[in-house]
């Protein structure tokens, strides 16, 4: 394989962030979501740069490193929905105001991304945005290669949390329904919380009863 995943788990929430290496071009690096994004960072070899980061949303669990990754990397990217882009400004709409460190960020870095809207990662390598509202309104999941990053609109076992604000639970199902059809039985779902699963090994019908 030419490219890499990597997983760092924050511990206290025991969310997860994605750190995407490719042998295409070792420099540029991406993460998806930045709750451990320290660690992430620390990972990199020295010539190496985060050139983006891919929010699947804005609960504070998914972005508690980003100014250190901002900081790190001034010119990194932050790809996000247009609501996850309004909650990171808003420390009680991401909710780290109720965690203890608030954490609020706007910036001309931020490029909102839409339905299936996408991005070059590497040539002739993109990442799809696939919108999976229900968790919260401006879930978004990434679709790159074979692997799919759901964050918490998807994660194996586990009823979608939805009654967080702007969560529907409707819309939670709507999203996993979408995901069944879109994705190929080849993906490797690689959630938000917890370990990865082959689409097949998935208990699909868990979320529908
Ligand atoms: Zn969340």
């Amino acid at each position: 394989m030419e490219f890499k995943i990597k997983k760092f788990i924050l511990k206290s929430s025991n969310s997860n962030t994605y750190l995407i290496q490719s042998e295409v071009d070792e420099k540029r690096c991406y993460l998806i979501d930045a709750g451990n994004g320290i660690e992430a960072i620390n990972a990199l070899q020295p010539n190496q740069n985060i050139d983006a980061v891919f929010l699947t949303h804005a609960h504070y669990d998914h972005i508690a490193d980003i100014h250190y990754l901002l900081k790190r990397f001034p010119d990194c990217l932050i790809y996000c929905s247009l609501e996850t882009k309004v909650a990171l400004a808003n420390s009680k709409l991401n909710l780290s105001f109720y965690h203890g460190t608030p954490i609020e960020y706007s910036g001309e870095n931020i490029v909102v991304l839409n339905d299936f809207d996408t991005v070059t990662l590497y040539p002739n390598q993109k990442i799809v945005a696939i919108a999976t509202p229900g968790h919260h309104i401006g879930c978004l999941s990434f679709q790159y290669q074979q692997f799919c990053f759901t964050g918490d609109s998807l994660i194996p076992e586990i009823a979608v949390v939805t009654k967080l604000k702007t969560g529907n639970k409707e819309a939670a199902l709507n999203s996993i329904a979408k995901l069944k059809i879109h994705l190929d039985l080849n993906t490797i779902i690689m959630p938000g919380h917890g370990e990865q699963i082959n689409y097949g090994n998935l208990n699909w019908d868990f979320f529908f009863n």
